[in-house]
């Protein structure tokens, strides 16, 4: 289908909620002299998810990754200002970026238990024990094989990473990259939820297209979940018909 047909089809709410992800007047930028601070714990966290594989990086922890840097000099130890900046992402509200979501992770060192998540086979993600991985067991029956999980449990190092490429890819607009990706201490991946796509779709996944999929619209028709992010959502996210809703 071609763009516009599609677009054709959308309803009108959920291109507004599309537009709603551009940027505002009143958006917070890291300032010019954030961006060197910024960008070297960008490269440093990205160094650390390579150094210990992208499975186990999904459920590693703030202290872990820290040491992880300090005992690799390829890496190199956070510095006290590089420490200051990701506690300030991590504490400070976001309402100020125009995100409203429930805060989901009390601390920047709050630790994911590995007897808790269960290793998904073929997908390098985690569930939670118990309703996640049952839910999810049975939207895969429900729906079919050719969907599988994109994205479990994240602990606040995975958060962060996938926060900070966000607002590298926004040149900087922290307020633009908060409304179409949770602050690290506010995402319901770190208790819960998880994305669900069509295999061999890749990053269209995280796209609006995913809502052309016919396992799209079989996920629908499930009463046992449900969307989180719908379109004009309270908590300001634009509209994610790929995440399920657990919690
Ligand atoms: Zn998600």
């Amino acid at each position: 289908m071609n763009r516009r047909l599609f677009l054709g089809l959308m309803t009108s709410s959920a291109i507004s909620a599309m537009a709603s992800t551009k940027a505002s007047d009143d958006s917070v930028w890291i300032s010019d002299d954030e961006v060197p601070v910024f960008l070297s714990i960008a490269k440093k966290i990205e160094l650390v998810k390579r150094r210990v594989g992208s499975g186990n990086f999904n459920i590693l922890s703030y202290d872990d990754m820290l040491k992880t840097a300090k005992y690799h000099s390829s890496i190199g130890k956070f510095t006290p200002v590089e420490l200051a900046f990701m506690e300030n992402i991590f504490y400070q509200n976001p309402d100020i970026h125009g995100f409203y979501g429930k805060k989901t992770v009390p601390q920047i060192t709050t630790k994911i238990n590995k007897k808790d998540v269960v290793k998904i086979r073929h997908t390098g993600h985690y569930l939670f024990r118990g309703h996640s991985k049952e839910s999810y067991k049975r939207v895969i029956s429900d729906v079919g094989r050719s969907l599988y999980l994109t994205s479990g449990v994240r602990g606040v190092p995975k958060q962060m990473n996938l926060y900070f490429n966000k607002i590298k890819r926004t040149g900087g607009n922290i307020s633009l990259a908060s409304r179409s990706l949770a602050p690290p201490a506010y995402s319901y991946h770190s208790i819960g939820d998880f994305d669900v796509g069509k295999k061999g779709w890749g990053y269209k996944n995280f796209t609006i297209s995913f809502i052309a999929t016919k396992e799209f619209w079989k996920l629908r028709r499930l009463t046992y979940i449900s969307m989180r992010y719908t379109v004009n959502n309270k908590e300001g996210v634009r509209f994610e018909p790929w995440h399920v809703k657990i919690i």
